[in-house]
């Protein structure tokens, strides 16, 4: 039927009108957002289930997952036993013994099995070896095997759209496609690096025909994906590259480092430097400066504010939470005014009237530094010269957020503050359009925050232990997970309060205990945040808004209820609250999950405080996930490649594409691959035009 098929080359093609989908199947795959067939064929699964390993009865294992060739021995029987609860079940044998098979809620099975036919049984074996069992196998007739004696991919579903009906569907994407899938890599790479054909790749990671062809077309994948992703990221810099600005002047830095309570670290003074040294260069400035928790992020943003201001330009700096922001606001304006910097702080539940006379005072040039939120990006903001942007705690903010912030000035320098520590080869990936300043020291005099995982049951001791430090003077954070419960559209609202009652009631009923949770109104909020940072709470409950920045240095306890629902990097940056004055403080993290990785993750707690260490084990206990949040980054996102795995495919593909540019810049040799980027990079690169 190939000469029916549409022809090879396009992939643009709706999904409707390939040979066996059509309309009505097309609709469901929509859901899925499968509209072309390039979206099918690239449709990849999301792990893989190894169903090939096939058994006589007599010789299955209890608990061993296999498949079972076996004869319906009579007409399967359905029974009721209560509403909501219907069985099937039937006996299967083979030349070497009988097999039970019971059906949950499968009533049609009741018909549409035979006795006398056939049929494959998949699924874990249980019962004893006098009595052999399943319960809910897969099973299909035994001359028609498709999800039997395979490697089975297993693909993100939705409802309306079961595995069976997405596998068909891209079967016939993939015979529509022909032989010839369009290999867009140069034939010289494809060799250089021992990579298999597209075809054999796209074939092989839906239908694997073996563990060692589903390697080989992995690695051709994911070596394809870093590779158009490596030239998008160089293209998208070598376009920044050409832009010029008007290089700043140099400025006395001395009575800034004069007005400071403290000398900056060796790191610090780098960082500011290499900022400084970018706002001179002629050309816009598009920093990531990374550093620890507590490493002094704010000093390097503060040193960068004072020489753009100098220059007779306005900074903005941009929080992702109006605590933050007010915070930053607090800590900064003091400083910056006694040299001689206008500030001023914009957020989003000011009244109308503030916004407008704060637009008004930006756009004609009588506020040197605003502070804010997100409104600072809103339509109604204009500045007079905008030459300086700082945004804090990067990971909330995405490639395009920053763009818009850019946008209202003429191509202002950048400068992203990221506490979220990234293992260095991943930086160059995640922050590829960035340059990258990193604060490795921090500032002196740190202490050690002691940190212990323990179980449910050590909580009458924790609260004594509260209470002591309470008394001491000192206040203390409990962190609940953000639980979400569907039915409500409660999201930890529920837990924190309860929680809070709870100790008020029960345990606390003479100290002052508060909760703050991500549903409360910016102004409430505020107030709860004050009135701790003021010392008026001894115990603040809390979901992970504190999460970022929030610096009460009176504050010497964390306590995180569920600790195993956080990531390390997560419970990191929660730890970093406390230990920030010059009592001595503690971290406990309480789960009773007896899970082992999840103890072992929470025992990385205890034995480190390095945030790139933790960040690398994160990643290694638990894949790169979301937590890098490359689309949330604007970036394309990496289908196949994972970041945490394939470092060494990274630095291949990264040498392949940088050779490739090397010798011909412009891609006129591989048009497929300038076309295919362009696709890619098509929504992050308008946004960063
Ligand atoms: P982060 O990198 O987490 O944003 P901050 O900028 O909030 O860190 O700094 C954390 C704390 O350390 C603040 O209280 C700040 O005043 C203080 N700090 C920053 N730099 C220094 C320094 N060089 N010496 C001493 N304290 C410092
Ligand atoms: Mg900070």
């Amino acid at each position: 039927m190939r000469e029916e098929a549409v022809p090879t080359a396009d992939l643009n093609t709706s999904v409707q009108f390939i040979k066996g989908i059509g309309v009505q199947r097309a609709k469901s795959l929509g859901k899925l957002n499968i509209c072309t067939l390039r979206d099918l064929i690239s449709y990849f699964p999301r792990a893989y289930e190894d169903r090939t390993l096939t058994k006589r009865i007599s010789d299955l294992q209890p608990g061993e997952l296999a498949c079972v060739e076996a004869m319906v021995t009579s007409p399967p029987t359905l029974s009721r036993i209560r509403k909501g609860l219907e069985l099937v079940k039937l006996r299967a044998v083979d030349d070497s013994g009988a097999l039970d098979v019971t059906f949950f809620n499968q009533a049609w099975l009741k018909n549409s099995l035979k006795a006398g036919e056939t049929y494959v049984f998949y699924g874990k074996a249980e019962g004893n070896l006098l009595r052999r069992q399943m319960a809910n196998p897969v099973v299909e007739p035994a001359d028609r095997r498709e999800q039997t004696g395979r490697i089975v991919p297993v693909y993100p579903l939705t409802a309306g759209v079961s595995r069976l009906l997405l596998s068909r569907s891209i079967r016939q994407g993939l015979d529509a496609c022909g032989d010839i899938l369009p290999d867009i890599l140069p034939e010289g790479v494809r060799q250089a690096y021992q990579l298999c054909h597209a075809g054999f790749a796209y074939e092989n990671i839906h239908f694997p025909a073996s563990p060692e062809a589903l390697d080989l077309s992995r690695r051709r994948l994911a070596f394809e994906e870093l590779f158009l992703f490596t030239i998008g990221l160089r293209r998208l810099r070598s376009r920044r590259d050409e832009v010029r600005t008007t290089p700043f002047e140099g400025v006395d830095m001395a009575s800034f480092y004069a007005a400071l309570p403290f000398t900056l670290t060796a790191a610090q003074k780098r960082c500011v430097e290499e900022a400084l040294g970018d706002m001179r260069s002629g050309r816009p400035m598009n920093r990531l400066c990374q550093g620890d928790v507590g490493s002094g992020k704010t000093m390097v943003a503060a040193a960068s504010v004072y020489f753009c201001v100098k220059n007779s330009r306005q900074a903005a700096l941009m929080a992702p939470t109006e605590i933050l922001a007010r915070q930053h606001y607090d800590g900064l304006s003091p400083l910056l005014e006694r040299l001689g910097v206008r500030c001023a702080l914009l957020t989003g539940s000011m009244t109308p009237k503030t916004k407008r006379t704060l637009s008004a005072q930006l756009a004609a040039g009588e506020i040197d530094f605003i502070i804010g939120t997100h409104a600072l990006i809103s339509g109604g903001v204009d500045y007079q010269r905008l030459g300086l942007v700082v945004t804090d705690e990067q990971h909330r903010f995405g490639v395009g957020q920053r763009a818009a912030l850019a946008s209202k000035g003429d191509s202002p320098h950048m400068l992203v503050m990221s506490a979220t520590p990234i293992p260095r080869t991943l930086a160059l990936i995640l922050y590829g359009d960035l340059d990258v300043s990193v604060i490795d020291e921090l500032p002196p005099g740190r202490q050690h925050i002691g940190t212990s995982a323990v179980s449910g049951g050590y909580r009458p001791r924790l609260y004594a232990f509260l209470r002591r430090q309470v008394e001491e003077g000192r206040q203390c954070y409990v962190v609940c997970p953000e639980i979400t419960e569907s039915e409500d559209g409660d999201d930890g609202r529920k837990a924190v309060m309860q929680y809070a009652e709870a100790l008020r009631a029960e345990v606390f009923p003479d100290l002052r205990v508060a909760f703050v949770h991500g549903k409360l109104k910016a102004k409430e909020k505020e107030a709860v945040m004050s009135a701790f940072a003021a010392g008026e709470t001894d115990i603040l409950v809390s979901t992970t808004v504190i999460e970022v920045g929030v610096d009460v240095p009176n504050a010497t306890v964390m306590v995180v209820e569920n600790a195993e629902r956080f990531g390390l990097s997560q419970l990191h940056q929660l730890r970093g609250r406390v230990g920030r004055g010059i009592h001595k403080s503690y971290c406990i993290l309480i789960s009773d999950s007896k899970n082992e990785d999840t103890r072992q993750r929470l025992r990385v707690m205890t034995q480190t405080a390095d945030g790139f260490k933790i960040a690398e084990e994160d990643l290694r206990l638990r894949g790169p996930g979301d937590f890098f949040g490359l689309r949330q980054h604007g970036l394309p996102g990496l289908r196949v490649a994972d970041l945490g795995c394939d470092a060494a495919l990274l630095k291949e593909a990264q040498a392949a594409a940088d050779a490739l540019l090397a010798q011909d810049g412009d891609l006129v040799s591989c048009p497929a691959v300038a076309a295919r980027v362009s696709e890619l990079f098509h929504q992050s690169a308008d946004a960063l035009n």
